[in-house]
């Protein structure tokens, strides 16, 4: 167990509680006859269709679990398209026959398979909102778990026509596919042992926390998840003094109930910090298989704003809760290892001759270079439009990092066709006798970079916070199952397989050369320099999303069989609905907001002015700075109303602008800049006016008071 022994939170012993609400294989191994045991282990790892009197006896033993630990309830846990969080239908376990007494039921086949509604998750046109039917299928490989008295089960969920209509069955399929092209590829190199490859995720979440009362004060946060208006206090995050530092006793108990919470739930919380922003904070846990990972980042995050509320604060989950301070990502941690335990993504200690990572490299090269815009969009949604390329998280452009000593291996490929030495790590030496020295890591760290090399591992850094990872580690495990066929279609019948592999690697690693970053990201150089080497640089989400749909993704989901012609024709749309639908939540929040507390706060504030003006000109006195004060209060308020006016008259116009993509882009230009202009005069409103007026809690309120 991946569990550090002796580990306490406020008394309670990881070892103890560790995956106490998790059907897991220990349970199993209990209630299940040894043969039925086996076969569940054997389709965990080899698939398989599971028969239905196997499903029975599962069934059965986990409802005799579950009572036993007081649920009432199962549920289908399933994560529809897009829609970052798990949704669920409960059932009750009993019934009440007619003539009897109450039952306790659950059987195989409702473990097996769901039917929940459909109709009204995002489709993009895949089902008729007549047609509602969608099914839910168990995800065998992800454990059940209890979460407030419901037993949950992880499931895939698709259309009545077969189409996926979630997250997880994409990643289920690419997984598979990786898989199936790397065993290929290990067969080549000898191995015979290899019989699958695991792609692990660790995925590292950022949030922030405001205290609840406050956060009830500003429906912008309430409707839209971020502040739609707010001047900047006098400190923001320029001292760099929040980074790592001493979190605050009310966070504290926060942590420490949510890491209860978690181990119950089987979830290895491990690493928790502040983060570089006020008020904001870090939860990593330890990495895991995808589709397992994916389940239990959904469950942290609705653990984390579950767990907040019990403690009288709410957890924004939001990209870019504050503007002008640091936005939250959620670093995916990613690598890929066979299960007889290599890892294709170390480099060992002679990185100049191990010549599978070297390939496994150079197509994770070709592969990020060939997707880059598909991966720029898996990692986007409309809130990290307000993160990436700003100056604090990866920019927009994708490109590699790989550190001095892997970068230098592919530099000496690249040059002579191979590489004959590599620079080795070294020791620090603090020079005080009494300090240890440290052996340095091999890489050191790219903070800019949004896909870095972390010596055993690559780190994509792009991912928002809110989002499911999904997506992401569908686009990565296909992109490399892609890269890993053609690999193997062109080494397979070679005759000198040694030289083959060099050979192809070297032209790999010459014709995607131009991915590979090392310099600064945030530098007002790199856009030009990447604009030379001719790589994509969307600034939204918008720009991104029609490369769902380009030659090279249809070909890539085609062949690995992970997503049709038709279901990314959905996910499209899909996309563009659900930017338009954000922004036009934010922009009617801003009205009503601007028309139901600025302007009439302003207007307030203006008859104050008003009659101490008149008062102070009775006393004898001239009232100079009030005369000033109220032209100024005057002259934001008109700006405010028209601006207002308009915003209203931009955003109607902007939701009838066309097609989907039409009315995507009408938001983002037109709207985003009336979104702006309105809140302009409003901030530079809040930094003149008595904070005893302003209508709602400040930035300085928010960030710095918990
Ligand atoms: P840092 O902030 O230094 O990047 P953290 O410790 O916060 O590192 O998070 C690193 C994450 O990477 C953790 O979730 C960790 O479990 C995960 N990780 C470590 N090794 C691997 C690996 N081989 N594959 C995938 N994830 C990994
Ligand atoms: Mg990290």
């Amino acid at each position: 167990m991946l569990v550090k022994k002796g580990i306490r939170t406020m008394g309670v012993n990881i070892e103890k509680v560790f995956g106490e609400h998790v059907f897991d294989d220990a349970v199993m191994k209990v209630r299940l006859p040894k043969s039925d045991f086996d076969r569940v282990k054997t389709l965990v790892h080899e698939g398989g269709e599971i028969t239905e009197d196997l499903a029975d006896v599962v069934a059965q033993a986990m409802k005799e679990w579950a009572l036993e630990k007081g649920a009432t309830h199962f549920t289908h846990v399933f994560q529809p398209y897009v829609i970052s969080v798990g949704a669920e239908k409960h059932d009750s376990f009993s019934s009440i026959p007619v003539d009897g007494e109450i039952e306790n039921t659950f059987t195989g086949k409702e473990l097996l398979m769901g039917e929940p509604d459909a109709s009204s998750f995002p489709s993009g046109g895949l089902r008729a909102t007549c047609g509602a039917r969608g099914y839910t299928a168990w995800d065998i490989t992800s454990p059940v778990y209890i979460k407030e008295d419901t037993l949950c089960i992880p499931t895939a969920f698709c259309s009545y026509t077969g189409e996926s209509l979630d997250t997880k069955t994409p990643l289920l399929k690419a997984m598979h596919a990786v898989s199936k092209q790397g065993v290929r590829l290990m067969r080549l190199f000898g191995n015979e042992e290899t019989k699958r490859i695991y792609s692990y995720v660790g995925p590292e979440q950022e949030y922030f926390l405001v205290d609840k009362e406050k956060y009830m004060k500003r429906p912008d946060l309430i409707y839209s998840g971020r502040t739609l208006f707010g001047a900047m206090p006098p400190k923001g995050q320029e001292m760099d003094d929040q980074y790592f530092g001493s979190i605050s006793p009310r966070v504290k108990a926060f942590m420490e109930d949510l890491d209860v919470k978690l181990w119950k739930l089987g979830i290895t919380a491990k690493t928790e910090h502040c983060e570089v922003a006020p008020g904001q904070h870090e939860i990593a846990p330890i990495f895991a298989i995808s589709n397992v990972a994916l389940d239990n980042n959904l469950l942290v995050m609705d653990l984390l704003k579950k767990t907040a509320r019990e403690h009288g604060m709410i957890c924004l989950l939001h990209e870019k809760p504050f503007d002008g301070i640091n936005g939250s990502g959620k670093h995916n941690n990613w690598s890929l290892t066979t299960d007889d335990g290599i890892n294709l993504f170390k480099p060992g200690k002679e990185p100049e001759n191990n010549k599978l990572f070297q390939l496994v490299l150079a197509c994770t090269m070709a592969a990020v270079d060939t997707h880059a815009v598909l991966l720029r969009l898996a990692a986007s949604n409309t809130g990290n439009d307000h993160r990436l390329g700003a100056n604090e998280a990866p920019p927009a452009i994708i490109s590699m990092y790989l550190g001095d000593q892997v970068g230098d291996v592919v530099d000496q490929i690249i040059k002579n066709g191979k590489a004959t030495s590599s620079l080795s790590s070294g020791e620090i030496d603090f020079g005080i006798k009494k300090l240890p020295k440290l052996e340095k890591d091999p890489t050191d760290r790219n903070r800019t970079s949004p896909f870095a090399f972390t010596g055993n591992r690559f780190e994509f850094r792009m991912v928002a916070s809110s989002n499911s990872i999904g997506d992401v580690n569908t686009v990565l495990n296909a992109m490399m199952a892609e890269q890993f066929e053609k690999a193997v279609e062109v080494l397979e019948g070679a005759e000198d397989f040694d030289k083959a592999v060099e050979e192809y690697t070297a032209k790999l690693m010459r014709e995607h050369s131009r991915i590979i970053f090392n310099g600064n990201g945030y530098s007002d150089e790199w856009p030009i320099e990447a604009e030379k080497r001719g790589l994509p640089n969307c600034k939204s989400i918008v720009d991104a999303i029609p490369a769902l749909t380009s030659e090279s993704t249809i070909e890539m989901y085609k062949n690995c069989k992970v997503l049709s012609e038709r279901e990314l024709q959905a996910r499209e749309e899909i996309l563009f609905e659900q930017y338009a639908g954000v922004r036009n939540i934010e922009a009617l929040t801003m009205v009503d907001i601007a028309n139901k507390m600025l302007i009439p706060t302003a207007v307030k504030y203006t008859g104050k002015l008003a009659d101490t003006i008149l008062a102070v000109k009775e006393a004898g006195v001239e009232p100079t700075v009030q005369t000033e004060l109220l032209a100024e209060v005057t002259d934001k308020l008109n700006e405010m109303k028209d601006a207002t006016k308009a915003l209203a008259e931009i955003t109607e116009k902007a939701a009838n602008a066309g097609d989907v993509q039409a009315v995507a882009n009408a938001y983002k230009d037109d709207v985003m800049a009336a979104m702006a202009a309105l809140r302009k005069p409003a901030d530079e409103l809040e930094v003149i006016m008595p904070k005893s007026m302003w209508p709602m809690p400040t930035y300085g309120d928010l960030l710095f008071e918990l």
